[in-house]
Order: C-alpha cells, then sequence, then structure tokens
C-alpha cells in the first residue's frame, strides 16, 4: 500500500485564551482526499482548531503546515488563496444580493481596487463561473431561488448557499464547521448527499459535526477532542467503540 500523502499537519498546537487553554498538544494530520471528522463535546476546541487551520485564531504556539507551505503567520485571504475554504458555523453571505451573485462573488478577488478572476481560477471567464454556479446550485437543490435575495433564504438555505460559495473556489481543502446546524432531517440528508458527492471528486474535507448520524456517513477518519486535547483518533469504527470516547461523551 503506497504511504498516505498529509496534505495537512497541525504540529504541537497550543492556544490559550488568557488563562484557558482551549487547544493543548495538537497533534492532527489530514490525508490528501480523505473526509476526517472532528468530533467532541460543546466547548472542547473544535472551532478555534479551523481558525487557528484558515489564520483567523494566531497559535499560542505550535505550527500548521498545508502541502508543504507553513500557513501559521499568513493572513485568512492568503491561505485561501492556496487552496482552503471554510464553511462558518454562521453563514456568511451577502444578504442584498441575489442567491446567483453570492455563489459568483468568491471565484474573484479584490485585488488593486477592482475585481479580478480568483488566482485559482485565472484561465476562467466570467461566463464560464456564472455555468458553473449555476451547476452548483443545481446540485444543492437551490436554482429555483438564483435570482432571490440571499438574505431571504432560510436558515438551512443559507448554510448551504454557504457551502455552493466554498466550492466555487474549487478548494483543495475543505472545512466544515457544523454544516447541518439549525437543518430539518430532510435538509440534512440532502446535505449529506451533496457532501457525498463531493468526496468522490477527491476534495479532502475537515468536517466539524454534532450529529453522529451525519459522522458516521461521511467519515473516513476521526478524531476525538475533549478539553482541548485529541483523546482519540482513527478509523470510524475504531472510535465507535474506544472507551474513551465513550466516556469523554457520557462524562461529558
Ligand atoms: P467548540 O467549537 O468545540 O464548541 P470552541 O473552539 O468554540 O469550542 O471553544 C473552546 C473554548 O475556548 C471554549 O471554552 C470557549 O469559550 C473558548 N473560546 C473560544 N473562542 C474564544 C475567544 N475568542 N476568546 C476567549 N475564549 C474563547
Ligand atoms: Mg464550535
Amino acid at each position: 500500500e503506497a504511504t498516505p500523502n498529509i496534505i495537512l499537519h497541525a504540529a504541537d498546537v497550543h492556544k490559550n485564551f488568557g488563562g484557558l487553554r482551549a487547544l493543548s498538544d495538537i497533534d492532527l494530520q489530514i490525508e490528501e482526499g480523505k473526509t476526517h471528522a472532528i468530533i467532541g463535546p460543546n466547548g472542547a476546541g473544535k472551532s478555534t482548531l479551523l481558525n487557528v487551520i484558515i489564520g483567523r485564531i494566531p497559535p499560542s504556539s505550535g505550527a500548521v503546515v498545508f502541502d508543504g507551505t507553513v500557513l501559521t503567520g499568513k493572513a485568512p485571504h492568503e491561505i485561501n488563496q492556496l487552496g482552503i475554504s471554510r464553511v462558518f458555523q454562521t453563514p456568511e453571505i451577502f444578504p442584498d444580493l441575489p442567491v446567483l451573485h453570492n455563489v459568483m462573488a468568491p471565484a474573484f478577488a479584490r485585488r488593486d481596487g477592482a475585481f479580478r478572476v480568483n488566482l485559482l481560477r485565472s484561465i476562467d471567464s466570467e461566463r464560464q463561473i456564472r455555468q458553473e454556479a449555476e451547476d452548483i446550485l443545481d446540485d444543492i437543490g437551490l436554482h429555483g431561488r438564483r435570482g432571490d435575495h440571499a438574505g431571504s433564504l432560510s436558515r438551512g438555505d443559507k448554510r448551504r448557499l454557504e457551502l455552493a460559495m466554498c466550492l466555487i473556489q474549487r478548494p483543495r481543502l475543505l472545512l466544515l464547521d457544523e454544516p447541518t446546524a439549525g437543518m430539518s432531517r430532510h435538509d440534512t440528508n440532502t446535505t449529506i448527499e451533496l457532501l457525498r458527492k463531493i468526496k468522490s471528486s477527491g476534495m479532502t474535507k475537515v468536517i466539524i459535526e454534532h450529529d453522529m448520524h451525519v459522522v458516521f456517513s461521511l467519515a473516513d477518519r476521526i478524531s476525538v477532542l475533549a478539553q482541548g486535547r485529541i483523546i482519540a483518533s482513527g478509523l470510524p469504527q475504531e472510535i465507535k467503540e474506544d472507551p474513551r470516547v465513550q466516556q469523554a461523551y457520557l462524562g461529558g
């Protein structure tokens, strides 16, 4: 068997907020092409870890390396341009713009006071981007709403719109922070199907999720975070049977 390619490595990451140790001794390795779930109780440090990876929060010590490039110290937009996109726990959309334009916008980057096609997409014309945005909206079940203001969408639809805004960037690594939070069971299932489809495209994903149904339907690997530490990491079946994990959930 070939050695797996580690596309992202968070090495010896610590993060303190004042006296609070939000992350301690984090060593996380993400294999290229895989879906890696991070689970753990509320307040475990999951969102903080994602924020450290995307450059929103500087670690107190340690480093994050993406495909041979040290991310630590880089600005969020630089990290994004290296091919990392994140779906936030709270959707960040343009409420006054039509849904279609929301999806198209991230394919452009603001440089020198003008909008240019995002570096990752430099060969594509605006017409190609519009077509791809329409295709993604079709996949995501929002094509019928493409002319409506994004602000008029339901909470669940806003979260799917935000996922579409990530997908158009064609990231190499997609980070999802509780992508089905606040969704109905029906919308959750639609989102799982969509994430499965993305999985077959070979995009690497890190997903934070509370819903164990979602985790076990999607994850190739699972890491469990509790009180800022990774207490277990392995295949879904190993995690299910791990007494430390059961204790962290039952006790936590
Ligand atoms: P999770 O996403 O696993 O629920 P978080 O990463 O949001 O957990 O939070 C981990 C801990 O760090 C919590 O105790 C939280 O209150 C604290 N925390 C998160 N962000 C900040 C911040 N910006 N300033 C101070 N404390 C924070
Ligand atoms: Mg969180």
